[in-house]
């Protein structure tokens, strides 16, 4: 018989991207390291549903930047499983996917703690963490105590599947980088060189928030 400690973990970090930066970086190190996470593989969003009002970078110029910002580290990878998906990508769909592709495995996705919050308003929400643990990765000042509490108190029966993640490297943010190509000033230092150079070439983010 297999004993719980012996189930292989897999981790899976998603998010926009847009783009990726070195907080998520630590916090994809830091998860593997503290859940004992076999890999973890990045999974760009797609067409997310939730970002209706934001122009967002095409998908391929995403999926590059991760590919470019994790290539050189054998426990990280990258997938395209969202960006080829055709309409609405919901992280159920997503879930449900890796579940066939990784049997053996159990599951955590790692997404910031601001999406982690909104988890209940998510399409199928309960199928999702029936099938994977979450993981919140938390920029500095969320209050993550009382976000559990209220958690606890609200979806006890969840309480065991969501984990939070302080991620002090989170203080950078993508809304900030991309805030400060448009306004010309230095992201180096924020995010992989081979990423910088990236958005220079393809001159994102000169008129978009
Ligand atoms: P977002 O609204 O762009 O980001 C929310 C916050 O979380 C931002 O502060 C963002 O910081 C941070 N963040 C996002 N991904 C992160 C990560 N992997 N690690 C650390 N911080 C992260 O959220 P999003 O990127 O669109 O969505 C996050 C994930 O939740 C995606 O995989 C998305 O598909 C999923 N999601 C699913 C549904 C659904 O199925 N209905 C709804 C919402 C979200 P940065 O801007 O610096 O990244």
């Amino acid at each position: 018989m297999t004993s719980n400690s012996e189930v292989k973990r897999i981790g899976i970090m998603g998010g926009t991207f847009d783009p990726l930066h070195y907080g998520h970086l630590v916090a994809a190190e830091m998860a593997r390291n503290e859940f004992r996470l076999e890999k973890v593989i990045f999974i760009p969003t797609g067409n997310p549903p939730h970002k209706m009002g934001r122009e967002i970078t095409n998908p391929e110029a995403r999926f590059q930047m991760v590919k470019l910002a994790t290539e050189d580290n054998l426990s990280f990878g990258v997938s395209r499983i969202e960006i080829e998906r055709i309409g609405h990508s919901y992280t159920v769909d997503t879930l449900r996917e890796l579940h066939q592709l990784y049997p053996e495995h159990e599951i955590y996705f790692i997404t910031g703690s601001d999406a982690f919050r909104e988890i209940f308003t998510w399409k199928d929400f309960e199928s999702a963490l029936e099938l994977c643990h979450f993981i919140g990765a938390s920029r500095p000042g969320f209050d993550a105590e009382e976000f559990m509490q209220d958690l606890q108190a609200a979806h006890p029966e969840f309480f065991t599947r969501m984990h939070l993640l302080e991620v002090p490297a989170l203080a950078i943010s993508s809304t900030d980088i991309r805030s400060r190509v448009r306004k010309n000033q230095p992201i180096r230092y924020l995010l992989p060189e081979a990423v910088r150079l990236y958005i220079e070439r393809e001159s994102l983010y000169q008129n978009i928030l």
